[in-house]
């Protein structure tokens, strides 16, 4: 593989390391990169930050100077050189310090966006599983504003490339992909398709102030967990399972002695 003789000749430096590009329409070309954050030469912050602090140069020597001037001259230019190495290293080591930081926030946020993803897929198959066989009015609606939110452009590619992963038949388009499933489904699955209709292009993390459909649909479809009661009562020391049952027969019982 030769250098690309179109690649922009890179300023050399002394970070710079042959790299191999690895995607894409170049792949395969190899490139020169420069793998210095802070390189003076191509980070124009390092660049101005020397050109700020430039380094000591030694003091001329006057025309007539004694051996003791000189021995001073020169031991004033080997102080300023250490003082000026010594910022330096400094530097280095607040901008590695730096460097660390932001990898580990961005880590830290690719870990979170991970996370929050593997919910909304976990919310969209929950909702899915939830379908009911017909909509109650509440969950018509929430279907209605799912639908008036979905994006026109992408949501029958979207959603057919669900079904198409499944018979593999690519050459249809993602409406006929569609139709045809819609033809194949019985009564009961049509609410459950019609939920991956207007979720699919949902189950990306959505941005802020941005509707949730996937949050309302799962408010609608998904029986709220037994689990919020649980917390409630954990405190509790009777049993969990017999700690509603035993509420309810007391103010029932209590109802009936009122009435
Ligand atoms: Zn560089």
């Amino acid at each position: 593989m030769a250098e690309n003789p179109d690649a922009e000749p890179a300023p050399p430096c002394a970070a710079s390391k042959p790299a191999i590009i690895v995607y894409g329409k170049r792949v395969g070309t190899i490139i020169t990169v420069c793998t210095d954050n802070h390189c003076p030469v191509h980070d124009p912050r390092a660049a101005a930050a020397q050109a700020a602090n430039p380094a000591p140069t030694m003091a001329p020597a006057p025309e007539a100077e004694t051996e003791a001037e000189a021995e001073e001259r020169k031991r004033n230019y080997e102080q300023q050189r250490k003082e000026y190495e010594q910022e330096q290293e400094r530097r280095a080591e607040e901008s590695r310090l730096e460097d660390e930081w932001r990898e580990k926030e961005w880590e830290a946020e690719r870990a979170r966006r991970e996370k929050l993803q593997k919910a909304r897929n976990a919310k969209f198959d929950r909702i899915l599983e939830n379908a009911p066989a017909m909509f109650s009015a509440a969950q018509l609606r929430v279907f209605l504003r799912a639908l008036v939110n979905l994006d026109p452009y992408t949501f029958a590619d979207d959603v057919a490339e669900h079904f198409a992963a499944e018979d593999e038949n690519n050459d249809k388009s993602a409406e006929e992909i569609l139709l045809a499933t819609v033809d194949g489904l019985t009564d009961d699955k049509l609410t459950g398709f019609a939920l991956r209709l207007v979720l699919t292009g949902n189950i990306p993390i959505t941005r802020e102030g941005e509707v949730d459909s996937l949050t309302e649909a799962e408010t609608a479809f998904v029986p709220a967990k037994p689990k919020k009661t649980a917390t409630k009562t954990a405190k509790a020391p009777t049993p969990m399972k017999a700690a509603p049952k035993t509420a309810s027969r007391k103010s029932s019982a209590k109802k009936q002695v009122a009435a």
